[in-house]
């Protein structure tokens, strides 16, 4: 089934304006704008025959993305879209825009590199993994996204973001993507790297502006090792030990702490690449300095072939505020001690701040509160 013009390969695009009785070359255009213009909107396809905009329009009304809900965070340097899948389903994507060095001091947003536009895609509608902070683990799964959905996500954030710039000074062009939303990309292996090829290939993104992160899942991670498109792996560990981290990730009980290091390692000597781990601290859970010990002793020996430096890098990330969950953030106090406490390890980290604390920013909450009323939710047209 095809579910958005993305999952259509070249010469299934050929067959399509054959059947509309136009030449191979409207193929071409039509490639044209689904990956350079990165357009997924037939009626927007100015230079192909209006008859056959309007065909591709009536054939694909069913099929991709409809934009259903838009907030803005961070005085619209974060934005977080809701997207309606056919059948009623929806997934989140989030654009967080990051300002070029020294225009704006104030802010500290590490972990995200000056100048960049990066886009948080979903690769499943919910999620099965059970997480027991994330908004999305608490809804349970509801379906693969296919390549094309993935794809077109950044397509119409791509599409959208010359409006959303906050100044002049902003990007205007999308420049990473990271695999970090609703599902877990691993869980749902064909399209996630289907989708990564195509951005790559078709979207002209450089494979290390792409990263897939996954909470653990071992054979996925088995394979990233043996793709040959070089992305960057993120592992969400989130603890150090394998009590604390049964009760946050219930995948560890499949593949524990030491299977998880495994298959990093194995990765690490394959590819020679370095992987990050994200750590979402939260208060009182896994935020004290004994688990910040045991993750510099976990990581410090990670080292890439040859060149000996370290291979892990460690992101911190203030736990996001969700509601239900019963987490709560940590002090600053606390993520201070926990960063200084896994850089005396040797093992490289950096703190993560928080975006878009003040819209539904947390990964599903978007989804989660929909439709909930007073919620800042701006008119935003879709383009065509
Ligand atoms: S944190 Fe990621 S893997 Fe875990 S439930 Fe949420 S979406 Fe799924």
């Amino acid at each position: 089934m095809t579910r958005s013009l993305y999952d259509l390969d070249p010469g299934q695009l050929e067959a399509l304006v054959a059947e509309a009785g136009e030449p191979p070359y409207r193929a071409r255009q039509l490639v044209h704008w689904l990956d350079d213009r990165r357009q997924p909107d037939p009626r927007a396809m100015t230079n192909l025959p209006r008859s056959l905009r309007a065909r591709l329009s009536e054939r694909f009304a069913e099929t991709g993305l409809a934009l259903d809900q838009h907030q803005a965070g961070d005085d619209g340097w974060t934005h977080k879209f809701l997207f309606r899948l056919p059948g009623g389903d929806a997934v989140e994507s989030v654009l967080m825009l990051y300002p070029p060095a020294g225009s704006r001091p104030e802010d500290d947003w590490e972990g995200g590199p000056r100048g960049r536009a990066t886009v948080c895609i979903s690769s499943q509608a919910g999620c099965a993994m059970g997480c027991t902070f994330c908004a999305t683990g608490q809804f349970g799964f509801t379906r693969h996204l296919s390549a094309g959905e993935i794809v077109e996500q950044v397509a119409r954030v791509s599409t959208l973001l010359p409006e959303l710039r906050p100044g002049p000074g902003a990007p205007d062009h999308l420049t990473n993507v990271v695999f970090m939303g609703m599902g877990e990309p691993f869980a749902n292996q064909d399209a996630t790297w289907g989708a990564a090829y195509r951005l790559h290939q078709g979207f002209g993104l450089s494979a290390r502006a792409i990263t897939i992160s996954t909470v653990g899942l071992v054979p996925g991670i088995r394979r990233a090792a043996a793709e040959p498109l070089p992305v960057n792996l993120a592992v969400s560990i989130h603890a150090a030990d394998d009590a604390t981290r049964d009760l946050l990730v219930p995948v560890n009980r499949t593949w524990p702490i030491a299977a998880l290091l495994e298959a990093v390692r194995d990765y690490v000597a394959a590819t020679r690449r370095r992987v990050s781990f994200e750590y979402a601290l939260m208060d009182g859970v896994n935020d004290d300095l004994d688990q910040a010990r045991k993750l510099g002793r976990l990581l410090a020996p990670l080292r890439v072939p040859h060149s000996g430096g370290h291979a892990a890098h460690v992101n911190l990330i203030p736990y996001n505020p969700t509601p239900g969950t019963g987490f709560s953030p940590p002090s600053k106090s606390a993520v201070r001690r926990f960063r200084e406490t896994v850089a005396a390890s040797g093992v490289p980290v950096s703190v993560r701040a928080n975006r878009g604390v003040g819209i539904d920013a947390a990964c599903g909450q978007l989804r989660t509160t929909a439709g909930r009323p007073g919620r800042r939710v701006l008119p935003l047209a879709e383009p065509g």
